[in-house]
């Protein structure tokens, strides 16, 4: 009887220990498969962050992705449109780069309008006194020029409106570089074009704008857009209209 009696106590310890043994793989199993977990999770988290990272560098070095911008200027004024070019900047809210003949300003009415478009928040450049071409007015006759345009400027604008409305910035005419070196070595920067609206309906200038800001982002490079319109408002409405549809950003 005693020895039975020690084997039953013995095999009841037997299957206690036996069923210690099972709940402490289960909870064995439960950690693994928690740790596991944790582990998964960690991988997850760590790939994603660094996706995030080299996405958005990717995002910022890619200006494909960028948004694209564009410049609105105006050449060979001021003239009876400036009105008309300045009531449709002002209605969209867009601010552009009037590019000036200092001849113009000796008609009183054309100062006026250029008053007006610096008085609104628009830049004013210097395109050189009468249009000649720099390469046939030679070294000293653009630099002659290109000091009276801005003598004018500033007799009609005014020092107060000189000092906010007139930027360090030349275009020459008929986009001719001749002595432009000298030119930028009193501080002025030389600002060209992409589109142009000579010989181009707004619609075929809207076109061009496009494929330029493609092409500028297939490059790699920023894709802004500089405009040039001469006296033609119908025109400035049209590609305004179309930028503001495209989500184009606005800049002077
Ligand atoms: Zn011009």
């Amino acid at each position: 009887m005693g020895t039975e009696g020690t084997n039953g106590r013995l095999d009841q310890i037997e299957d206690r220990l036996s069923g210690a043994e099972g709940r402490v793989e289960a909870l064995e199993r439960d950690a693994g498969v928690f740790t596991l977990c944790i582990l998964v999770l960690g991988c997850v988290s760590a790939l994603l962050l660094l996706r995030g990272c080299w996405g958005g560098r990717a995002a910022m070095a890619t200006p494909g992705k960028a948004r694209p911008s564009l410049s609105l200027t105006f050449d060979d004024g001021p003239s009876r449109m400036t009105p008309r070019i300045l009531d449709e900047l002002k209605a969209a809210g867009v601010r552009g780069t009037f590019f000036v003949l200092g001849a113009r300003l000796q008609n009183r009415r054309y100062c006026g309008h250029l008053r007006r478009a610096a008085r609104e928040g628009h830049r004013i450049a210097n395109h050189l006194w009468s249009h000649r071409s720099p390469c046939k007015l030679g070294l000293a006759g653009t630099m002659r020029e290109f000091r009276r345009c801005d003598r004018d400027i500033r007799r009609c604008l005014g020092s107060k409106l000189y000092h906010k409305a007139a930027v360090l910035v030349y275009r020459p005419p008929f986009g001719h570089r001749c002595n432009a070196k000298a030119i930028t070595a009193t501080g002025y920067r030389v600002r060209m074009w992409d589109v142009a609206d000579l010989g181009r309906s707004a619609s075929a200038m809207w076109r061009k704008a496009k494929f330029w800001a493609r092409w500028k982002q297939r490059r790699g490079s920023r894709p802004h857009i500089t405009i040039l319109i001469h006296h033609r408002p119908d025109k400035l409405r049209h590609i305004i209209r179309n930028a503001k549809r495209a989500s184009w950003r606005f800049a002077p």
